[in-house]
């Protein structure tokens, strides 16, 4: 790359979300509009998951003096398939807010990596590669990925630089979003050249940073960039096993200065030891009757109850009731959930007011295998119009929401509480039950929705964590699930891809 002296013109965008493809919950235009939907400038200074970059890009170009030119962001929160219309049309606003900018020196976006829309299996491989037929075959093309996607073959052919999130929970999107920019201004001002590298797995799996193997890994991964000088970034694609498109799975991203085959090698020497610990990498896991028998008979508190399959960042609805039924069944008190998704149930409580006392039917009536809905007396304590919660540095809404106590047939308290709500996110940090004027602290279980984003925030004040498999409502068994584009040849649809028979 030649490099010519003075300021140079960056463009950047966002554009994410995570798409469950067995989620029966489709994705509109309205679905970014709740979450974030920011028109050029006017994202907020506070960064999110997946529009770092834009932040990051400011603080960035400010001090280099280099100008920056900003298209939209849009993240809606995980869902099923987005609507094609909706795909487009984000689409073609940004490469049209693109084409506007020209010429600029790079392009660099947040994107997530795991949409997939009607009519694309591959929507963000569709965008790389016109934001790369806009900007050419010369302009630095970047963007920051969350590992919970999928690297297709086409995506790595239109970028340059791919940087992921490393930890799960993902505590370090700015982190990585310095990353991105660090290679972005090293490339542009000559010092570097990126070139990508990446190896198959060929798993599929779930890997949690909070515990080991994956915690040695990405802390050598970390110690790695920093000690070799021929790498610029090292990355691992968890993949997302939600989303039913042709490339799932784990890989490996080694981006070095100039060599691919170094790379190269150096990311199947680490993906193959990802692929040596598969398996090994989830956490235990209970199921609702003995999660609840164990929070019960705990003697310090509160304990938490993660109803991890029913993570509403997974793309769930979130509107389980296996774990409240148990709790019931065996009698548990000083509970509180945080959250069940219920919009119909949310409504009535609010035109029945705080303090009313009323029948109310609500949770599991989105998906199969969620349990059934709770018809229950119940009180309405307290009511959000604009409930939100602390992830990190962002703040993330999640609706209206309505705390009710649940009564029993005498209308007395039962000693639990749930939280409804009405825009769906899940649970990320205590807040969420604060919000709602509950006192985690003075909780003995907490019951929240997530498979292992809570964990950083929720683990300084819990007593114990339990993760809990409770009904099915996420595909988290990938030898059972009814992948119709998935590969077969890959653990643990195959025992061994890699082998002799393979
Ligand atoms: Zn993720």
């Amino acid at each position: 790359m030649t490099v010519p002296p003075g300021p140079r013109k960056i463009f950047v965008a966002a554009l994410a979300t995570e798409t469950n493809t067995f989620s029966p919950i489709v994705v509109d235009r309205r679905a970014f509009e709740e979450s974030l939907y920011a028109p050029p400038g006017q994202h907020p200074a506070t960064p999110t998951l997946c529009t770092a970059p834009i932040p990051v890009g400011r603080r960035v170009c400010a001090e280099k003096g280099w100008e920056l030119i900003e298209g939209t962001a849009a993240w809606a929160d995980p869902a099923g398939l987005v609507a094609r219309g909706a795909f487009e049309t984000l689409r073609d606003e940004i490469l049209g807010q693109l084409q506007a900018a020209l010429p600029v020196d790079a392009v660099v976006l947040g994107l997530h990596g795991a949409m997939v829309a009607q009519g694309y299996l591959d929507p963000e491989g569709d965008f790389l590669e016109r934001v790369r037929g806009i900007v050419g075959p010369d302009v630095l093309l970047a963007a920051e990925l969350d590992p919970h996607s999928h690297l297709t073959a086409r995506r790595v052919a239109a970028a340059d630089v791919f940087v992921v999130f490393k930890e799960f929970p993902h505590t370090d999107f700015v982190d990585r979003a310095e990353d991105l920019w660090r290679i972005v201004v090293d490339t542009l001002e000559g010092r570097v050249r990126p070139v990508m590298s990446v190896f198959d797995c060929r798993m599929i799996d779930v890997f949690p940073t909070s515990r080991e193997p994956m915690r040695g890994f990405v802390d050598r991964m970390m110690a790695l960039e920093m000690s070799d000088p021929k790498v610029l970034s090292l990355s691992a694609i968890h993949g997302f096993m939600a989303g039913d498109v042709p490339e799932m799975g784990a890989k490996m991203i080694a981006v070095t200065d100039g060599d691919a085959a170094y790379g190269a090698a150096l990311a199947e020497r680490l993906g193959m030891e990802l692929f040596a610990n598969r398996g090994k990498h989830l956490m235990p896991q209970l199921d609702e009757k003995a999660a609840v028998a164990q929070a019960m008979a705990a003697k310090a508190h509160p304990v938490v109850i993660a109803d991890m399959w029913d993570n509403p960042g997974g793309g769930t609805a979130g509107d389980a009731t296996v774990v409240l039924k148990e709790l019931l069944a065996q009698g548990a008190q000083g509970v509180a959930i945080g959250t069940i998704w219920d919009p119909m149930a949310v409504q009535l409580c609010f035109v029945a007011g705080e303090g009313a006392e009323m029948p109310l039917r609500f949770g599991a009536k989105s998906a199969p295998f969620t349990g059934e809905p709770m018809d229950a007396l119940v009180r309405v304590v307290r009511l959000n119009a604009e409930a939100e919660m602390r992830f990190g540095e962002s703040v993330v809404p999640f609706g209206r929401a309505a705390r009710i106590a649940v009564l029993d047939d005498q209308g007395q308290e039962t000693g639990i509480e749930v939280i409804l709500n009405t825009v769906r996110a899940q649970s990320y940090d205590p807040s969420l039950f604060t919000a709602l004027g509950i006192d985690p602290l003075a909780q003995k279980i907490l019951v929240i929705k997530s498979t292992n984003h809570f964990y950083a925030a929720f683990q300084p004040i819990a007593a114990d964590i339990l993760y809990c498999s409770a009904g099915r409502p996420y595909p988290n068994d990938p030898t059972t699930t009814p992948y119709r584009h998935v590969r077969a040849d890959i653990w643990p649809r195959m025992a061994d891809p890699f082998g002799k028979d393979s």
